[in-house]
């Protein structure tokens, strides 16, 4: 296991041509941690520091403003104290949006008026279930999203629950939920003897009938394969999976990967034959991010690879408004061009993908197009999930800005003054700040 304190190994061995300082610094900021696959395997260290692996693993000094950037390998420079660190860093992530969409006060979900910790549930049909002991990664992506949970400035808020009854009762109130989304952190970095603490209760004599699909949210194909191949539990986790299939419920698979070189590797080529045997079903999920995967060719052999090893094309993701977002995010218009070559170039059968997609507060919004409609140039946004479930499939127009990379950084096209749904959804987190998330999704009705 590598953290920040390696970095001057790593790159002594590796990538002498780096300074290490610049990377210390970055990394006293964010959260590091690599295993011998990602820093062995993965990286082409020859190529750094443009390698995309390279920027996915290793916290880039560029992820810091300039003045932080200086301010922080000053402070390093100076050897002051651990505790003088630790606050400079605090302040410089306090100003990078920590807790995006709002997920921490807007989705909280309660049984008979008591909070259920460690859940979300924001769509009807979805709930989502934050293990305690999933809420680390086998390593950590330099752009994720919940990267704020991964260090101090998050710690106090993370979301977790160690109540597997708790989960279960809650899905049995809820008829409309339909699938339940083991997610973290990484649940996959939990022993089997752990995961199925969880599972089991869902699948078992008194399960809810409604449940039909468990689904894992997961970095491991790509990060740490040998957890479905060599690893000591291995074949217990396999076990687990067969488990919920012979249950007559849908284990389904949700893979992070984010460039074609996570699956090129015969390790993860080898989990994947493993779990598919299993009567699992695979589907392939990752942001669009700029230094690793921002290009139509990258995309398009992921997903032909994907759809080659039996994985489902799902979602491309937009990069998310926390964190370095100025380091990895594409605008709108460059993200919608980028899905529209690579879709074209794909087999019926792999364009099962949807995006680019943004998951922002009142829903996961698709940009379909650019279109000019009567002398008016305009983004068309479709709803694909959304916290009214009447809104889902609808599709809206936005005004054309080519430097928009958020929802938020757009208006209403057609001299309209607001979105069709920000009536509704001022009333509805209004509700959601007093009730409960799921008893209002509930209350709506098919
Ligand atoms: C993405 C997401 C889901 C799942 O959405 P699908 O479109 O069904 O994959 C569920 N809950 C939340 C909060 C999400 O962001």
């Amino acid at each position: 296991m590598f953290t920040k304190s390696a970095i001057p190994l790593l790159f002594n061995r590796h990538a002498p041509h780096l300074d290490p300082n610049s990377y210390i610094a970055a990394a006293q900021v964010f959260p590091m941690r690599l295993n011998s696959h990602v820093a062995e395997d993965l990286i082409d260290w020859s190529n750094t520091p443009q390698d995309p692996m390279f920027q996915l693993a290793i916290p880039q000094p560029a992820m810091l403003g300039p003045t932080d950037l200086q301010k922080m390998m000053a402070a390093l420079q100076k050897e002051l104290p651990k505790t003088d660190l630790q606050q400079i860093a605090e302040e410089i992530r306090k100003k990078l949006n920590p807790h995006p969409a709002n997920q921490k006060t807007e989705n909280v979900p309660r049984l008979r008026g008591e909070e259920m910790p460690g859940m979300q549930h924001k769509y009807r049909e979805t709930v989502l279930f934050f293990p305690s002991e999933g809420q680390f990664c086998h390593a950590f992506c330099t752009y994720c999203f919940r990267w704020a949970q991964f260090t101090s400035v998050g710690s106090s808020q993370t979301f977790k629950s160690n109540n597997g009854e708790q989960l279960r009762d809650y899905i049995s109130s809820m008829p409309q939920v339909r699938d339940v989304l083991f997610t973290g952190g990484d649940p996959m970095v939990m022993p089997a003897r752990i995961l199925a603490s969880y599972i089991d209760p869902l699948i078992s004599n008194g399960a809810p009938s409604h449940l039909e699909t468990i689904r894992i949210g997961s970095k491991s194909l790509a990060w740490w394969p040998y957890k479905y191949t060599t690893d000591a539990d291995a074949k217990e986790i396999l076990g687990i999976f067969e488990r919920v299939v012979k249950s007559g419920r849908q284990l389904a698979f949700q893979a992070h990967f984010s460039h074609p070189r996570e699956l090129e590797h015969p390790a993860a080529q080898e989990a994947i034959r493993q779990i598919r045997m299993t009567g699992a079903q695979i589907r392939g999920q990752a942001p669009l991010i700029r230094h690793v995967n921002d290009s139509s060719q990258v995309w398009r052999n992921m997903w032909n690879l994907q759809a080659k090893l039996g994985i489902v094309p799902y979602y491309m993701f937009v990069e998310r408004d926390t964190g370095a977002s100025h380091y990895w995010n594409v605008p709108l218009d460059r993200a919608h061009r980028i899905f529209s070559e690579a879709y074209s170039g794909l087999a019926g059968t792999a364009r099962t993908v949807r995006g680019p997609s943004m998951s922002a507060s009142p829903g996961k919004v698709g940009i379909l197009g650019v279109e000019n409609v009567r002398g008016e140039t305009v983004f068309v946004l479709k709803f694909w999930q959304a916290r009214d479930p009447s809104w889902v499939g609808r599709v809206f127009f936005a005004k054309y800005d080519a430097k928009a990379t958020w929802l938020s950084d757009l208006e209403p096209a057609f001299g309209e003054a607001e979105f069709f749904y920000e009536p509704r959804y001022k009333e509805l987190t209004t509700l959601m700040k007093d009730g409960s998330s799921g008893q209002l999704l509930n209350s709506i009705s098919p």
